[in-house]
């Protein structure tokens, strides 16, 4: 397979859990995919971008190899990656807000759990053998690693293992197999990853434009626009509850000398708490509305 070398190339998850949060996110900084009949790749139409569908399993391999500029991936499978030897390494640009779960050591609801020493000499079915060894290295355990490529939570019954290390979400998959999480390896979401290797100017200007879209997109999930009336002695107070705000515009009321509006983006969640110190501190008419689109 040949690339474009005049465009970026971003290796996402072809179809699973992290498909349609990676098309909305990207979808919503602007770029048009453009659904061919290739299974493998898709064009964006509006961009010097292209996306390579393939198994997330792949997507550290081709980011750290320089095959592609840049990667979606779960965490989870970043840093079990990076822990196999002569793994490229890739650097991490941003947790993307979805996806999230966590890696899990999880136990037949009859067998007792006082912590990973309760792990001591067993067997421990996993499809992430290099970070369940960490964990146990980390507690200084000894247990035996049995890798399995899927359907982990079936092992007890199987009698494979006495403990599974897996991803939990919502937990109903273990509940269902009569097993309870009991400790915490890793937690995890979907990942934004860069390759090491040296991009052309061409590519590393697009990536300095896509990723301003991007953070763009991840800034407005949190951020709101405030807006709120205030009297002048009251402006320092006020200006400085804002969560997450840079200088807000201050603007005088017509018609109210010594009253003011103050707007600004607050790059934080703000919460009814915040409202009532704001209207405690003397702002009045406080709107909060959305962000739709943001560049800084
Ligand atoms: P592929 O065919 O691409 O190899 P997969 O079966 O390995 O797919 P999915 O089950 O689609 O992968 O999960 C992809 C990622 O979604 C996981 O690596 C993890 O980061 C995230 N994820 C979020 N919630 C869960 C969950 N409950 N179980 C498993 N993965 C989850
Ligand atoms: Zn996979």
């Amino acid at each position: 397979m040949t690339l474009d070398s005049s465009r970026l190339h971003l290796a996402i998850q072809k179809s699973g859990r992290l498909s349609q949060n990676t098309r909305e996110l990207l979808r919503g900084a602007g770029f048009r995919i453009q659904e061919g009949k290739n299974a493998l790749a898709a064009r964006v139409e509006n961009f010097g971008l292209d996306l390579l569908l393939v198994r997330d399993d792949d997507i550290p391999t081709f980011v750290g190899d320089g095959v592609c500029e840049f990667g979606v991936v779960g965490r989870n499978v970043l840093e079990e990656m990076a822990l196999d030897e002569g793994a490229a390494p890739v650097d991490l640009v941003a947790p993307l807000g979805f996806g999230q779960c966590a890696l899990k050591i999880a136990a037949p609801d009859a067998t007792a759990y006082e912590g990973p020493q309760s792990l001591a000499g067993a067997r421990i079915a996993t499809s992430y053998p290099n970070l369940t060894q960490r964990f146990l290295n980390q507690a200084g355990v000894q247990a035996e690693i049995v890798k399995m490529s899927g359907a982990v939570e079936l092992a007890p019954r199987l009698q494979i293992a006495q403990f599974i290390c897996d991803l939990v979400s919502t937990g109903a998959t273990l509940e269902a197999n009569g097993l309870r999480p009991v400790d915490t390896v890793l937690e995890s979401e979907a990942v934004l990853i860069r390759t090491r290797k040296p991009l052309s100017p061409v590519r590393a200007e697009l990536a300095v434009q896509m990723l301003s879209r991007i953070e763009g997109v991840l800034a407005t999930q949190e951020s709101k626009y405030i807006m709120l009336n205030a009297p002048e002695e009251a402006l320092e107070t006020i200006a400085a509850m804002l969560p997450g705000a840079e200088a807000p515009t201050i603007l005088p009321l017509a018609g109210r000398p010594g009253h003011f509006a103050v707007h600004a983006v607050c790059k934080e969640s703000v919460f009814w708490e915040t409202l009532q110190a704001l209207k405690n501190a003397g702002a009045s008419a406080i709107l909060v509305v959305p962000i739709a689109k943001m560049m800084m």
